[in-house]
């Protein structure tokens, strides 16, 4: 029993840092992929992509950030959020293909992040007593853009792969 548990501690110890280069790589990959030619390789050739805690107050909560400098893009993704041990894959390239979004395909937010007056509220109000669709909602509730402000969580994103990469790259 005792070396059971000592050969358990050692592998949890011993997990090696994650490749964030790898994964980003694997994912930048499969989003020229997806893309079906709409992005190159090329557009990537100066991109920059950092994992780092990200702390700034300024930006709240944000998980991921793009600095859309036509010399150089960069993209910050915070590794506290990314390592997690529930993160899901899905969640994870979500998030790198929401920055993609901003920094290679120049796409901006399709929801602003609060709500911001009176008419706003109403809306809300009448979409969570199931009157009506929300803008940028799906009727199921599921944000309806990979480009909505907050991350989106697997349920949502197994569900509507294919719209979310559709809708994507053609907005
Ligand atoms: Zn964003």
């Amino acid at each position: 029993m005792k070396s059971i548990l000592l050969s358990l501690l050692f592998i949890i110890s011993s997990t090696p840092e994650p490749n964030y280069k790898k994964q980003t790589e694997d994912m930048i990959k499969k989003f020229i992929e997806l893309s079906e030619g709409k992005v190159v390789e090329t557009d990537f050739d100066n991109v920059v992509v950092i994992f780092e805690e990200i702390k700034d107050e300024e930006h709240g909560r944000a998980v991921g950030l793009c600095y859309p400098y036509p010399w150089q893009p960069k993209i910050v993704i915070d590794t506290e959020w990314w390592n997690k041990w529930y993160r899901a894959d899905s969640e994870r390239e979500q998030l790198m293909f929401h920055e993609l979004g901003h920094c290679i395909l120049n796409r901006e937010h399709t929801e602003k992040k609060e709500v911001e007056n009176f008419s706003d509220w109403i809306e809300n109000m009448l979409f969570e007593m199931g009157f009506f669709e929300k803008k940028g909602y799906l009727k199921d509730g599921c944000p309806s853009s990979y480009m909505h402000p907050y991350v989106i969580g697997s349920r949502c994103i197994e569900k509507h792969y294919d719209h979310y990469i559709e809708e994507l790259f053609n907005n």
